[in-house]
């Protein structure tokens, strides 16, 4: 393994380094204190993000994007994370799906919808799965309820699919310009056999926004409830098979390999703040007398945050270099759930090195811990990542 960076990966490194210093750093606070969840968003940082690549990094060169590989995926992600991980969550958002778009849509589909998603700066896209009663269920399916699962129904009206239900806590959904969304198209079997993947682009007649929620961490990060009263989507924006979604070896429509990675290396980016955060504090702040650094007891802490971060950060750029060298194994799913732990555990240890509360350097030390508690409801919440255990078992 040789995680040694070539020159156009350390380009998108320093790119991005400079971008999260010199344009995310300077407002991350300020629009995390916006109170209105639905007025967090900077368009002017992303458009400016946009025009740096961030927004379409993963698409092929060939198909008009940057056509980044996983290793400069995740030291971007890192990078931009440490200095927000909302905001740069925003960017990476649009990596998942512009990639799908590349990898599973058809010629007519990538015209419809690539292209003017390569043109427009503002073009962000999101992915609607969760609903009311069907969060875990759709990531676990269980065996002995079939009537478990996602909800939204699909019926057929000619060349049209006709979308009745709603869907809630999805990222971007009240301000994506398209979306891929989960429908079931078949009652009669369990969703895991009767569910379609359609591309809704947000002008469809008979969708609209309702809520957006108030989350306490990742404010800039918007997650919207959907609504659909007999919305029109054509058959022609159909990816796969009817009832094919979630079938096994129909492909991976999911994009969860890229958020493993991408989720695991934002949460690095968090490590890094905090500990940034906490070598400013422990020397500025004192304790009898002397800075909090003379104290044995923070510098255990101190000692504790820097090897985890290195470790995560070991375990990161593993699963990157990994998935350019095309090795498929359980990692990404395990790097995320120690990415987890990690963000979670060093976010604490950061807020208990800083303890001077409405502190501007304490509101930063608060905003990390919020958004290191994302993680416990992320891309599935930690009892659903426990799956990965199991398949680490069958991998054996
Ligand atoms: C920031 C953020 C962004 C998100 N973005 C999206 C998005 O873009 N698209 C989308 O579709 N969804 C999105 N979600 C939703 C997310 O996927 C769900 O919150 C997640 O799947 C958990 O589902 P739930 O909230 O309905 O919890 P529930 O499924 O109701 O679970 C509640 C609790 O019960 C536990 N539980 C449930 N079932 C079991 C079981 N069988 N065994 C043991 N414990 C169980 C869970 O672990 C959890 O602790 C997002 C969530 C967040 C926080």
């Amino acid at each position: 393994m040789d995680f040694a960076l070539n020159k156009e990966q350390t380009a998108w490194q320093m790119k991005a380094r400079k971008f999260a210093e010199e344009e995310i750093a300077p407002v991350s606070l300020i629009r995390d204190a916006i109170a209105d969840p639905a007025e967090t968003i900077d368009w002017d940082l992303v458009r400016k993000g946009s025009k740096l690549g961030f927004r379409t990094a993963v698409v092929p060169k060939e198909q008009g994007g940057h056509g980044i590989d996983y290793v400069t995926q995740a030291v971007v992600m890192t990078e931009l994370a440490r200095a927000d991980s909302a905001i740069s969550k925003t960017f990476s958002q649009c990596w998942k799906w512009s990639h799908l778009i590349s990898l599973a849509c058809t010629d007519d589909q990538k015209t419809r919808f690539l292209k003017p998603f390569l043109e427009d700066d503002s073009f962000v896209l999101g992915f609607g799965q969760t609903e009311a009663n069907s969060g875990s269920d759709n990531r676990m399916p269980p065996p002995d309820a079939p009537d478990a699962g996602l909800r939204l129904r699909a019926e057929r009206d000619g060349d049209v699919w006709v979308l009745n239900g709603e869907k809630q806590f999805i990222a971007h959904g009240n301000i994506a310009k398209l979306f891929f969304l989960y429908v079931r198209t078949d009652f009669s079997v369990p969703f895991t056999d009767g569910t379609t993947t359609l591309l809704v682009p947000a002008d469809t007649p008979g969708f609209r926004v309702g809520k957006v929620y108030n989350k306490s961490g990742w404010r800039f990060y918007q997650n919207g409830e959907m609504i659909f009263e007999d919305a029109r989507v054509p058959i022609a924006n159909q990816i796969g098979e009817t009832n094919g979604a979630l079938r096994k070896g129909e492909g991976d429509q999911s994009g969860d390999m890229f958020g493993d990675l991408e989720l695991a290396a934002n949460a690095l980016g968090i490590c890094d703040a905090a500990c940034e955060q906490a070598h400013a504090a422990i020397n500025t702040r004192q304790a009898r007398g002397q800075p909090l650094a003379n104290q044995q007891l923070v510098q255990l802490k101190i000692g504790k945050m820097n090897m985890l971060t290195e470790a995560l950060r070991s375990y990161v750029m593993r699963v990157a270099w990994e998935h350019d060298q095309k090795v498929h194994s359980t990692n990404p799913g395990l790097a995320m759930n120690l990415a987890t732990d990690t963000v979670q555990e060093i976010a604490d240890l950061n807020m208990s090195i800083h303890d001077d509360a409405g502190q501007p350097m304490a509101q930063a030390a608060d905003k990390l811990a919020r958004d290191a508690f994302i993680w416990s409801h992320l891309a599935g919440d930690t009892v659903q990542r426990l799956k990965v255990a199991g398949r680490v078992i069958r991998a054996v």
